[in-house]
């Protein structure tokens, strides 16, 4: 069932107008990805109205098959995963909608989103918005995903690094980063090389040993990929080599800046942060998975958006305790 969104225009009814005011949901969710879908299953099975706006980037669908969430021994698709979610979500009466949040307002009593060209007001907000990772340089998007559904391309070692297991395998990155990819991945093969994404590595002299005295090789400078046969090529300092799989430790972009525009605190890096019941420190706004600091995992967050449900219920209970 489409969600019924108001559109924009005549201006909403607000506080200052000395009534209470009206809110189309109790919860608004942005992102449908694990966390926020989660979520959603909790919030519509505590009776509560919600709406989980979704622009459809996420990281889980990339996954052509995830052999380390619990319960599938056969492993299952992110595509697959996401699916089922939705349906869960559905059954009990959450709403799914496709677009994007571009605008988050708080008032003193809840939030309104601009979702493209429609406006809406919701008692609370659950950012599960994700994050982006940094691509290597390839020729075309069909490319990269073809890499990425044959194990040529590879994102996440704690997803994945067994799938690799004594294969040999190309780190693109350097630094802090790049360095403990490298190290990570040395747990599983024997044959690394972290090949740096610019011209030189910037590698101090510590990081430089660990990789050394781990047997793990420091190439230079990668020029070029291509997908090929049963592998992946680089141009390495002007020389082709072939690898089984690559790892880019490029980083990510963090998907937070709805957070921004109503002033939650963030990381460094762009990072929610949450106390420990995954409230932001502004009142009613909530985050969970990808786009809080923590292990990015599709367990972790689901465990997050578990969480924020259910805080957001016991907040919201606070003030409304019964059903009517
Ligand atoms: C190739 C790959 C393989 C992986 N394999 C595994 C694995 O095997 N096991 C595992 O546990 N983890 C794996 N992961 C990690 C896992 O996918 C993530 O940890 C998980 O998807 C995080 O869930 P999330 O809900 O926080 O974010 P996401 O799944 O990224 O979902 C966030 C959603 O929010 C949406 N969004 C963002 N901003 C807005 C906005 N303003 N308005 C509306 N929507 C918005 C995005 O479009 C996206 O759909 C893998 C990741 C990759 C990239």
């Amino acid at each position: 069932m489409a969600a019924d969104v108001r559109p924009s225009g005549p201006p909403m009814m607000t506080e200052r107008d000395g009534l209470r005011p009206k809110f189309d949901y109790d919860c608004l969710i942005v992102g449908g990805g694990p966390a926020g879908l989660t979520a959603a299953i909790y919030l519509a099975r505590f009776h509560l109205s919600v709406l989980v706006v979704d622009a459809g980037k996420s990281r889980a669908a990339l996954i052509p098959l995830s052999r380390n969430h619990a319960g599938f021994p056969e492993g299952i698709s992110g595509a697959e995963l996401l699916d089922r979610m939705r349906e869960q979500a559905r059954a009990y009466g959450a709403e799914l909608r496709e677009g994007l949040v571009i605008g988050l307002q708080r008032s003193t009593t809840g939030f309104t989103a601009q979702i493209e060209d429609k406006r809406l007001r919701a008692k609370t907000v659950l950012l599960a918005t994700g994050v982006i990772n940094r691509r290597p340089p390839m020729t075309d998007d069909a490319c990269h995903d073809e890499g990425l559904a044959s194990g040529r391309l590879r994102y996440c070692p704690i997803c994945d690094g067994y799938e690799v297991t004594d294969r040999r395998i190309a780190v693109l990155g350097t630094g802090e980063r790049g360095c403990n990819e490298a190290l990570f991945l040395r747990s599983y093969s024997a044959d690394i090389a972290l090949v740096a994404p610019y011209q030189s590595h910037a590698l101090d002299n510590e990081q430089r040993s660990l990789l050394m005295d781990a047997g793990i090789r420091i190439a230079g400078q990668c020029s070029a990929l291509r997908l090929v046969d049963g592998g992946i090529e680089l141009v390495v300092d002007g020389q082709p080599e072939r690898f089984d799989t690559l790892y880019p430790a490029l980083g990510s972009d963090i998907r937070s800046e709805l957070a921004g525009q109503v002033g939650a605190s963030r990381s460094a890096d762009g990072c929610l942060t949450v106390d420990a019941h995954q409230r932001t420190d502004v009142p009613g706004l909530y985050a969970a998975g990808d786009v809080v600091l923590g292990l990015d995992q599709i367990s972790h967050a689901m465990g997050e958006g578990g969480v924020a449900a259910t805080t957001i219920r016991n907040d919201l209970a606070r003030k409304t305790p019964l059903r009517r």
